[in-house]
């Protein structure tokens, strides 16, 4: 008998998703949420958060390609970055292809998220926690970051979409602290899930994010198993200059760095940020 998935209508009370669940290899209600692993004939493994898919191995290099490469070519010197959610480590293995990365610290609250993504999603985060540039951080993310005294490059937010737990994650007090411990020239990326099912996974977190920092710019990728259209980053750092980086300078630092992509690319890049306007009205 063939089971199915059931997207939660928590995101979407208008429509839902079913995905066909060839085998389940994982299913565990942890501290902090439902979670579930299954194979899909389209998808390969998928994971689902609380009902809401976070990942898939067919198709999360277009998530964490644009999560990563965006903002680390655009900063042009990443030595130290913090990933705050991001359990299933494909945004950590991706950081970690930039060979001039030296640390990567990577808080996440389920510890449970992390053990079964190394034991059944190798395909996404290959062998990136056993990298020795990782310091992997069991805890969560407002309060390590409300005490934390490092100094970073870089913040990637990977976290669950406002609607779940992770909603303490899309907050002004929260991305305050971020904004204070990173360091000159630092960027900020967020992800803002699906504008045109989730407007409001969109307006508010920019706004709040503006309260703490002085340009932030929207992005746009389309990952085939976030159903509704294009989903959106928002990056933000101290000034707008710092947050676009020219052609020329952006395809020498995309050789220099040799990352094998298959969705990244500087064209792609660059292309990102023209945002149709039914979005941009939404960003105002
Ligand atoms: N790419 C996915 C998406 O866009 O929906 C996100 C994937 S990642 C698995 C999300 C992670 O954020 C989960 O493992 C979850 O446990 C973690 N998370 C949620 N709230 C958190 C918090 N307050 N601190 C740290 N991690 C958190």
């Amino acid at each position: 008998m063939t089971a199915w998935s059931e997207e939660s209508d928590s995101l979407h009370g208008a429509w839902r998703v079913q995905l066909r669940m060839s085998r389940v290899l994982y299913q565990q209600k942890s501290g902090h949420q439902d979670i579930v692993l299954f194979e899909n004939p389209l998808y390969g493994r998928v994971l689902a958060l609380d009902g809401i898919v976070q990942t898939t191995e067919r198709d999360e290099f277009f998530y964490h390609e644009m999560l990563v490469h965006v903002p680390v070519l655009t900063h042009g010197a990443v030595r130290r970055a913090l990933i705050v959610g991001g359990g299933d480590g494909g945004a950590l293995e991706e950081l970690l292809k930039h060979a001039a990365v030296e640390q990567v610290t990577l808080v996440e609250i389920d510890a449970s998220v992390v053990e079964f993504s190394k034991r059944h999603l190798s395909a996404i985060c290959g062998d990136a926690f056993e990298d020795k540039r990782l310091e992997l951080v069991i805890a969560d993310g407002v309060q390590w970051v409300k005490d934390c005294a490092a100094r970073f490059d870089l913040i990637l937010i990977d976290s669950t979409d406002p609607v779940t737990s992770g909603e303490v994650l899309y907050t002004a007090e929260f991305y305050a602290a971020c904004a204070g411990i990173l360091g000159e020239g630092g960027l900020l990326v967020t992800q803002n899930a699906v504008p045109f099912t989730e407007p409001e996974s969109l307006g508010a977190p920019l706004a709040a994010l503006g309260e703490s920092f002085a340009a932030t710019a929207c992005y746009r990728v389309a990952v085939p198993s976030f159903y509704g259209g294009d989903m959106v980053f928002a990056m933000a750092g101290q000034t707008p200059e710092g947050l676009r980086v020219a052609d020329l300078e952006l395809e020498a630092r995309f050789a220099a760095a040799a990352l094998a992509t298959r969705y990244y690319t500087p064209a792609m890049h660059q292309g990102a940020f023209a945002l149709p306007p039914y979005i941009a009205e939404m960003i105002g």
